[in-house]
C-alpha cells in the first residue's frame, strides 16, 4: 500500500475529520487507513471506554474487520462456544446458540466479547498503523466554506480552540452526536417506558460459559458470558419504583425473583440504570456531513445488534469516502451509503423494537404467553434446526444486503444463488498449493472480479485490458474446478477443491462475480460477457479509469 493520502493543504486541513473514537469511529478511520486516507479522529472523552456495553461481535462483523487482520486477536480474547440455556416456568432447555450448520462463513458463533476490549483491539490496530487518536478534543460545531470545505470547531483539553477544514466530516459521536445536531438532521423515535439495570459482576448458580436466560411473566433476567472486566453481565428489568443508585441488594433481589434463588450474585464492578431509546436519524448524509454508528441509529440491545450495526456502517462507508478522496469514485458513490446503510438501520429498529416488546410488555395477554406458554413451547421449539438457522441469519447480519441500491446493478436473475447486493458466501479454496477462505483470498483495498470456469472460459486479452484501465483498484481471479487448474494470462486461479465455492455462488463455466470492498457483490454475468463488468467500473472508478481499448 502507497503512503496514506493526505490533504493537500498546509495547516490543520484533513481530508476528513471523525468525531468519535467509539467503536464505529475507530472502524471507519482503520478502513480509511487500509484504503490510504489518514484521517484525523478526536474524541473528546480522555480515555477509552472501560465497561462492557456490547458484549457481542456477530459473525459478519468478524468478517468485515478481517481484511484489517485484527479477527486473530478479537477471536483469542472472546468466547465462540457459548450455549444458550433457558429456564422457564421450572423448565430448563438448553442449546447450542448457533449450532445450525452454517458453513458459508469462517465464523458461525456470537463472539462473547466486552465492547472494551473490541476497542481496545481496534485502537491497537490503529496505534500500529500511526493513526493518532486525540483525545479530550470536542467538536463543536461547522461552517461551509465558499469552496464547500467544512470549518470545524474543535475544543481542546486545556480550553485551546482549533479551526480545522475538513473535506468530509464523519459524526460517528454516538446517540447525543453534535455532529447530527450541527447538521440539523432529525433524530425521530422515543424513549421505552422502562428502566433497566446492567451489572458486570461475579455470581455463582449458574451453567458455565452459557448465556443463562430466565423468562418469567416480569420479564427476562439474562447473565452472560463474559470474561473482562467480570465474568457475567447481568441485564434485567429495573421495577419502577426502584430509583436510586443500583446496589448490590437491589441486583440479588432481582436475581432471585427470576431465578428463585438459584443464583448469587457478588463483586460488581460496574453498575448501570439505564432507559433505552429507539431513534433514527432521517439523513446519514448531509452534503458533505455523514453519520455513522449510534449517531445515526439506537435501538434496544436485543440481539446485540447496536455496536455491530455501526461497525458495519464504518465499513460501508469507508471505502466509498476514501475512494472519493482519492479522487477515484464520483462523489454520487456517498449516496449509496444512505440508501444502503439507512434502510438496514431502519430494519434492526423495527426488529429489536418487536423482541424487545415481546419480552418486556406489560400486556396481560404476553404475560401469560411469556409465564405459560413459552416454558412449554420453547424446549422443543429450539429442537428445530431450521428455525434456529433462520434466527441466525438474521442476527447474525449475513443476511444483509443492498439488492436495490444504485451502486449494485439491478439482476434480473431467478432462483438461488446470490445477486448484486448481496453478500458473497464464503467458502474453502485453494490458492498457490494453501487452503484459505474465498472472502480473504479476495479482500484487498480495491474491487475484485472472480471469473469462473476451466481453463479457456475467458478472453485472457480481455481480461488484461480490464485490469490494465481500472488499476491499482481492481484484482482479477480466477476460480476453476479441482481437476483444471489454470493460470494463463497471469491472472491467479483459486481452485475450488470441494467444489462448495462454486455451488454457493451458483457459478458455472462463464459466470462472472464483482466483489465490491466491502464484500457484497456489484455485478453479476453468467454469460461469459465481460462488457457489464466493464461499465460498472467505469461507473464507479471513473476516476481512475483508463482509455477503453478501440
Ligand atoms: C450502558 C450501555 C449498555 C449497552 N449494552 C449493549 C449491548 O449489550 N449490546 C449492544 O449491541 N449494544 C449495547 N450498547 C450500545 C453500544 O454500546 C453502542 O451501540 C455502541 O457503543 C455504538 O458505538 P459508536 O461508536 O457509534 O458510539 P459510542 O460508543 O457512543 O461512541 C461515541 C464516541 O463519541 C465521543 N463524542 C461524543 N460527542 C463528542 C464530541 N462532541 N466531540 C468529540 N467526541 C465526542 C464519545 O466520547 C464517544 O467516545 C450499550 C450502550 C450503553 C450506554
Amino acid at each position: 500500500m502507497a503512503q496514506p493520502h493526505r490533504a493537500e493543504a498546509a495547516g490543520s486541513d484533513c481530508d476528513v475529520l471523525i468525531v468519535g473514537a467509539g467503536p464505529t469511529g475507530l472502524a471507519l478511520a482503520a478502513e480509511l487507513h487500509r484504503f490510504g486516507v489518514m484521517p484525523r479522529v478526536v474524541d473528546a472523552a480522555t480515555d477509552r471506554v472501560h465497561e462492557s456495553r456490547a458484549l457481542g461481535v456477530q459473525p459478519r462483523t468478524l468478517e468485515v474487520l478481517r481484511p484489517l487482520g485484527v479477527h486473530t486477536e478479537l477471536l483469542a480474547r472472546g468466547n465462540s462456544a457459548a450455549r444458550l440455556r433457558i429456564t422457564a416456568g421450572g423448565r430448563v432447555a438448553s442449546t447450542p446458540l448457533f449450532d445450525i450448520g452454517a458453513d458459508d462463513t469462517a465464523f458461525p458463533f456470537l463472539l462473547f466479547l466486552s465492547q472494551a476490549e473490541t476497542e481496545a483491539v481496534l485502537g491497537e490496530h490503529l496505534a500500529e498503523a500511526g493513526v493518532v487518536l486525540d483525545r479530550g478534543v470536542a467538536f463543536e460545531s461547522f461552517t461551509q466554506d465558499g469552496d464547500g470545505r467544512l470549518r470545524c470547531s474543535l475544543l481542546g483539553p486545556g480550553g485551546d480552540r482549533e479551526e480545522l477544514r475538513a473535506r468530509w466530516l464523519v459524526g460517528c459521536d454516538g446517540a447525543r452526536s453534535t455532529v447530527r445536531h450541527s447538521a440539523s438532521i432529525p433524530f425521530r423515535g422515543g424513549r421505552y417506558p422502562q428502566t433497566f439495570l446492567l451489572a458486570d459482576l461475579s455470581a455463582d448458580g449458574l451453567e458455565t460459559g452459557a448465556v443463562n436466560t430466565y423468562l418469567g411473566a416480569e420479564g427476562p433476567l439474562f447473565l452472560f458470558p463474559l470474561e473482562h472486566p467480570a465474568p457475567w453481565r447481568l441485564i434485567t428489568a429495573r421495577p419502577a419504583a426502584n430509583t436510586g443508585p443500583v446496589t448490590l441488594a437491589e441486583l440479588q433481589q432481582q436475581a432471585d425473583r427470576a431465578t428463585g434463588g438459584a443464583v448469587t450474585v457478588r463483586d460488581p464492578v460496574w453498575t448501570s440504570a439505564f432507559r433505552i431509546q429507539h431513534r433514527a436519524a432521517a439523513r446519514y448524509r448531509s452534503g458533505r456531513v455523514l453519520l455513522a454508528g449510534d449517531a445515526a441509529h439506537v435501538h434496544s440491545p436485543a440481539g446485540a445488534q447496536g455496536m455491530n450495526t455501526g461497525i458495519q456502517d464504518a465499513v460501508n462507508l469507508g471505502w466509498k469516502l476514501a475512494l472519493v478522496c482519492r479522487g477515484a469514485a464520483p462523489d454520487a458513490l456517498l449516496d449509496s451509503y444512505d440508501q444502503e446503510r439507512r434502510p438496514v438501520g431502519e430494519y434492526v429498529l423495527r426488529f429489536t423494537d418487536r423482541a424487545f416488546s415481546a419480552v418486556t410488555s406489560a400486556n396481560p395477554v404476553l404475560r401469560a404467553v411469556r409465564s405459560q406458554v413459552v416454558p412449554r413451547v420453547l424446549p422443543v421449539a429450539l429442537r428445530f434446526r431450521q428455525g434456529r438457522a433462520a434466527v441466525f441469519r438474521v442476527v447474525s447480519q449475513l443476511g444483509i444486503r443492498y439488492r436495490r441500491s444504485p451502486a449494485v446493478d439491478a439482476s434480473k436473475r431467478r432462483g438461488r444463488g446470490p445477486r448484486p447486493g448481496d453478500r458473497l458466501p464464503d467458502a474453502r479454496v485453494l490458492c498457490s498449493g494453501t487452503e484459505v477462505w474465498l472472502q480473504q483470498a479476495l479482500a484487498g483495498p480495491r474491487f475484485s472480479l472472480l471469473l469462473c470456469g476451466p481453463g479457456g472460459s475467458w478472453d485472457d486479452a480481455a481480461v488484461q485490458d480490464l485490469r490494465r484501465r481500472f488499476e491499482p483498484f481492481l484484482a482479477i481471479h480466477r476460480l476453476t474446478p479441482a481437476d483444471q487448474p489454470d493460470g494463463a494470462g497471469g491472472v491467479p486461479v483459486l481452485v475450488d477443491v470441494s467444489g462448495a465455492a462454486s455451488s454457493r455462488l451458483r457459478a458455472s463455466g462463464g459466470s462472472l462475480l464483482l466483489v465490491r470492498p466491502d464484500g457484497h457483490i456489484g455485478h453479476r454475468a453468467d454469460d461469459g460477457d465481460l462488457s457489464g463488468a466493464e461499465r460498472y467500473l467505469a461507473r464507479w472508478l471513473a476516476g481512475v479509469a483508463g482509455p477503453a481499448p478501440s
